[in-house]
């Protein structure tokens, strides 16, 4: 038997837990996954006894995915680039930590890679999955431009910076989402990905581009996907635009953390069934 869980503040909402025990029951493994709620000042210490428990592995989310890096024994590398980790695997008392946000998020874009060949790319939000999603765009694509839209300038003009040298070939801005000129960041753009919880549950009456016009040659990507249809992805999808949902994401890091932790492929459309079923159910 070997245990695995996800540590968050809070996390009760955690579709993880269904998704890898779906998983771990398909292909007859006698694995458990919980979801544990971990104040952020107690991190160090249940770490410390999933450790001596003889824990194999961890999912890590909110607030814990940055401050997780000071309790690692390892870091890899695409974690590092990010600067923060959503998966641990421990062996033998050794904690590795790793980011499968970045490969989520790049098999979620498989099919559509093309669309990024040169193309000018809108990422609204600055925050933990901005920088694996920028990082991802950065790194396996090859966009001409990304401007970063955030709530907050200096969030956003930070993580411009501090990525601007990863592909010095592909130009960098940072604005306000707040600023007159969004519709025209919009118009520019022909890939829009939202990264900021806005229009998250229980808010799904809010979208990051309110009132904003979208164009039916343009792609729109939401990272949320609790409801797994937001009013952003709704407002694209009537206007003719490739609107996706960020549920594909969340399967596709789940997925790498299960590869990760098993050596085995987890069973996609089975446990793509069984979210969209909760989450429809919600
Ligand atoms: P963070 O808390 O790290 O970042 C939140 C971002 O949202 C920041 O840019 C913040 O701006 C912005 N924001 C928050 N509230 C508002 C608001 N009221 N108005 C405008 N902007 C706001 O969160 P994460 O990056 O980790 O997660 C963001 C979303 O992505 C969540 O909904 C999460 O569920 C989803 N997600 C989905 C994944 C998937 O697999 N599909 C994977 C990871 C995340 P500011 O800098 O001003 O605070």
């Amino acid at each position: 038997m070997k245990r695995f869980a996800i540590l968050g503040h809070p996390v009760s909402h955690s579709l993880s837990p269904l998704m890898h025990s779906t998983a771990f029951q398909a292909l007859g493994l006698d694995y458990t996954y919980e979801a544990i709620d971990v104040e952020p000042e107690d991190l160090k210490e249940t770490l410390g006894r999933l450790r001596e428990e003889g824990y194999a592995g961890l999912n890590v989310t909110l607030p814990h995915k940055q401050e997780m890096i000071k309790h690692l024994d390892e870091l890899e590398k695409d974690a590092e680039i990010i600067g923060a980790v959503n998966t641990v695997v421990i062996e033998q008392g050794k904690m590795v930590g790793l980011n499968t946000d970045m490969t989520g998020f790049s098999e979620w874009l498989l099919p559509h890679q093309s669309r990024l060949e040169g193309a000018a790319v809108l990422l609204l939000g600055a925050g933990g999955s901005a920088r694996a999603v920028l990082a991802a765009l950065m790194l396996r694509n090859k966009p001409a431009q990304v401007t970063v839209l955030n709530r907050t300038l200096e969030n956003a003009e930070q993580l411009v910076a501090s990525f601007r040298d990863l592909q010095p070939s592909i130009r960098l801005s940072a604005e306000s989402l707040f600023d007159d000129t969004v519709q025209q960041f919009v118009g520019e753009a022909s890939v829009i990905i939202n990264t900021t919880s806005v229009g998250m549950k229980p808010y799904a009456d809010a979208s990051p581009l309110e009132e904003v016009a979208f164009d039916k040659k343009q792609m729109v990507m939401d990272l949320i996907y609790v409801p797994p249809e937001t009013k952003l992805i709704e407002t694209a999808a009537k206007a003719g635009a490739t609107a996706l949902s960020g549920v594909e994401m969340f399967l596709n890091q789940g997925a790498a953390s299960f590869r990760r932790w098993t050596g085995k492929t987890m069973p996609l459309d089975l446990v793509r069934k069984a979210v969209l079923e909760k989450l429809q159910g919600d």
